[in-house]
Formats: structure tokens, sequence, C-alpha cells
């Protein structure tokens, strides 16, 4: 009766009453598309939505601090701050939701990209650099804040939530609080929010809004045009920097295959402008001197990070002594950013030089308290030294700032299962699970913790879990003895309820 595959969790929290409501839903939504359809604020056109204003805006709160450390964490200049957030704001209360909460920031990465989700807009550091004027930033933002005033971000969640319907039709039923996590956007689906593509006419939309945007507020709205060009730009420039000439599969092919074909998309922005109703430019539309002084420190800080950024490459390629010179590099061109001591510590730590490591990540977070990857790495440390307690305080640390940061949930977990704390390590174990589930060390971990608190099925489950993903490891041999020994113990047990 026990079949590997079909999970037990999910049968324990099979409630019938739970089904017999879906399909009711379904029901409904085919005959009727009553409590499904909402208003597109954009296009006044009824459409299906199962995603209340409500729940947007709680999905976009949910997903906002692991988008912040997931693009870097935000990039502390409050005076460019100040003066970008002014012109992002006049966007938002001239859209067409203007009452939706919103914060800005400037995210500290090299990557050039932009987002937005219900009260979150961000653009990076990366391609604000290569930005001209800002007329450009607002057709960046214009085209981002107008994925959100035309739901297309809740759209997403409707579909995703369309096919959870379907999973539970074809008879897989998830607990209502699993439902419901997957619904908002919690945990793995926030940051699955990130890589969610835009279909082509989604894209045209926030275009068109976004050149009306402009011309509303008295930018010049053919700079849009040369706006995507500098987005072009910019990416051109990353992967060079980068040595890479096209990587297919990548996160930037995957921002740049959402984006029509170049040529066709600025003859189609050209269109749009032209179909514009009459609109009046302020001065010469552009702003660029403006632009050019308030970003001139961002500009020069980005030099440094050039530097960085190859410092990264050369410690993920474990070069860590050619690592550590580049490094120094770039903290000889600019002393006061976190990321860069951030990296000595990891680099120390690869070496396992604890108290050099731990120096580092003190520096940088003198520098920035908040900065979420040296709390991290101040958990390493002490991971690494076996002072467990300790540990566990910087990683929950770090989960606060940062919610779903995987390394922070594995190591909670696997400090608690050090102490043989493991009901405590389970929960973390099996978040991280979730997170990684081709990890070498996760499994035969959560299989000793189930095992320590007596439930044998779990124990078996991740037993063969460790046996299918990482046989051949120290956690790989012990699992399949315990898989020997616990499927004997199981196959007696239930031996002695034949007659
Ligand atoms: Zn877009």
């Amino acid at each position: 009766m026990s079949s590997g595959q079909s999970s037990p969790d999910l049968r324990e929290n099979f409630n019938p009453c739970i089904k017999v409501f879906l399909l009711k839903i379904l029901a409904v939504f085919v005959l009727f598309c009553l409590p499904a359809c909402a208003v597109n604020p954009v296009t006044g056109k009824t459409e299906l939505m199962f995603v209340s204003e409500a729940e947007e805006i709680e999905m976009g709160r949910q997903a906002a601090p692991s988008l912040n450390w997931s693009y870097g964490g935000e990039f502390h200049d409050p005076e460019l701050k100040a003066y970008l957030e002014g012109i992002v704001k006049k966007l938002w209360e001239n859209s067409e939701r203007p009452y939706l909460p919103l914060k800005f920031s400037v995210q500290n990465t090299s990557v050039p990209n932009a987002f937005a989700l219900p009260g979150y807009v961000a653009i990076t550091r990366g391609l604000l650099a290569e930005l001209q004027n800002e007329a450009q930033f607002v057709a960046v933002m214009g085209h981002e804040v107008g994925h959100v005033m035309a739901r297309h971000s809740a759209k997403r969640m409707t579909q995703l939530q369309l096919q959870q319907l379907g999973l539970i039709i074809g008879g897989v039923v998830l607990s209502e609080s699993k439902q419901r996590d997957l619904i908002l956007g919690i945990g793995a689906v926030s940051s699955s929010l990130l890589l969610l593509k835009y279909s082509r006419e989604q894209e045209l939309q926030s275009d068109r809004l976004g050149v009306r945007y402009m011309a509303a507020l008295g930018y010049d709205p053919y700079e849009a045009m040369n706006a995507h060009e500098q987005l072009q730009v910019a990416v051109d420039n990353y992967l060079q920097r980068q040595g890479v000439k096209s990587q297919k599969g990548s996160l930037l092919e995957a921002i740049l295959s959402t984006h029509p074909r170049h040529e066709i998309r600025l003859e189609e922005i050209r269109q749009m402008i032209k179909e514009l109703p009459p609109y009046k430019i302020t001065g010469d539309g552009k702003g660029r001197e403006r632009f050019l002084r308030k970003t001139r420190r961002l500009r020069e800080v980005n030099k440094a990070y050039f530097v960085y950024d190859k410092a990264v490459r050369l410690y993920e390629e474990n070069r860590l002594d050619e690592a550590e010179k580049t490094l120094k590099k770039a903290i000889s061109m600019n002393a006061s950013q976190s990321p860069f001591y951030n990296l000595y510590g990891m680099i120390k730590l690869k070496l396992s030089r604890y108290d050099e490591a731990e120096g580092y990540f003190k520096k940088a977070l003198n520098i920035d308290s908040r900065y979420q990857p040296a709390i991290y790495g101040q958990g390493l440390v002490f991971l690494n030294r076996k002072q467990y307690r300790q540990a566990i305080d910087e990683f929950k640390k770090s989960l606060k700032l940062y919610p779903s940061h995987p390394g922070s949930v594995f190591g909670t977990g696997k400090s608690y299962f050090k102490l043989k704390m493991h009901s405590k390590a389970i929960p973390y174990l099996r978040q991280f699970a979730f997170q990684s589930p081709r990890h070498p060390e996760v499994h035969g971990m959560l299989g000793i913790s189930y095992e320590a608190v007596g439930n044998i099925r779990s124990a078996i489950r991740e037993y063969e879990l460790q046996v299918k993903v990482a046989p051949n490891t120290e956690l790989g041999r012990y699992s399949k003895k315990r898989l020997e020994v616990l499927r004997r113990i199981q196959g007696q047990f239930y031996r002695s309820f034949r007659f």
C-alpha cells in the first residue's frame, strides 16, 4: 500500500471538503465566470482574475525582500534615491492605480535590469549607469509601472492558480494552507515570480503605457527608443565584461527573450508614439544635465564594481589568490562598499581562515549593519567553528532580512541537526529540500532527523532520496544501511498483523 511515489504528507492533509469546494469554484468559473472576473484598470475590459487587489498587494509585499536580496540588496546613495524616487512617484501618481503602495530602490548589481511588482519598483545600478538622461529613466520605469497597472503579474498568479486547480482535479490534493501559500506566491513561488515571462502582448501593452506616461509628464516619448538602445548596449557591455559572448539559457537570455526582436520593437514604439493624443514637452524633454549630475557618483562607483565582478568570477572558479589581488584593487578604488569586504570574507572562509573571515564580515557590517550576505557569512564562520547556537542566531538574523534565503535556511537546519535538536531541524531542512531537492546532504540529514523523532515512514522516504541523489557520500552510504534495517523492521511490523 505504501508506494514510494505518492507523498504521504499530501495524503495526510487530504480534506474531501476542499476538493468539493474547489470543484465548485471551477464549476462557477466555467459556467458563470462570476467571482473570478475583474475589470482591468488599464483596458477597462472584463477578464478572468482570481487574484484580488488586496492579494496582489500582499503578493508584492511577500516577494519584495527576496527580490531585493536576489538583486544585490539596495545601492546606498540617499541623494540619488530621493531624486529618482521623486520621478517614479510622479509616474505612479499619473497611472491607473495611484493608490497602490510604492517603494522604489536602486538594486546593487551590475546585471542591467529593471522590474516592478505591486508596491515595489526597482532599477539596477548596472542599467542606471548606462542610461543617458532622465527621459530614458522614465521610459524604463514607465514600462515597468505599466506591467503593474495592467495587472500582468496578477494575471500570472491567476495562471498559477488555474494550474493548481488542474492538479487538484488530477487527483493531487494539497492542504488548504499549502494551496494558499502557492496562490499567494509565498516561498518558492515568490522567487519564480522573478523569472516570470510576460507575453508579447503584455510587453507591447507596457510599452504603450510607458510612452503615454512619458508624454503626460512632459518627457520626449522618442527617448523610449533610445532607452531600448541603451538597454541593449548595457547588456552587451555586461556580457563582454563577464567574458561571455552568448549565454544560452542564462538569466540574461531570459530577460532578453521576453523582449521582441530589437528592430521590430523600435518600429512598434515609433508607431505607438505617433498614435499618442496631443502632448506638450517640457524644456528639451530629456533632462540630460540633471540626470548625469545626479548619477555621477553611481557611475564612478560602478567602475570599481567592474573590478569586483571580476574578483567574484575568480572566486567562483576557486582562483583565490587572483581573486584577492583583484579585490584589493577594487577596494583601492572605493573603500566604502560592503560587498567588497563580504567577498573578502568569503575568500577567507574558503581558505578555512575563520578569524580573518569574521574580521571582513564585521567590516562589511560596519558600513551597512543590515547587509544580509555578511550576516549569513558570520553564520557560516560559527558553523565552521562548530559554535552552532551562535550560528543559529546569525542565520535567523539573516532570515529576518531575506526570509527565503536558501543558505540561511539550510544553515539553521544543519546547526539544529548538529545539536541533535531534530524536531527543530526538520522544518528548516524540509524547506531547503524543497528549494534545492538535489542537494547532496539534505535528504540524509532529514532521514536521520525523522528517525530520531520516530517518523519511520518519512525517514525511509528521505533515505531513499539521499541514495538517489548522492549514493557515494558518507551520508549516502549511511542512508543505504539504514534503509535495509528500517525496511526489515517495517516488514516485520506488517507481517505481525497477518492472520
Ligand atoms: Zn517588460
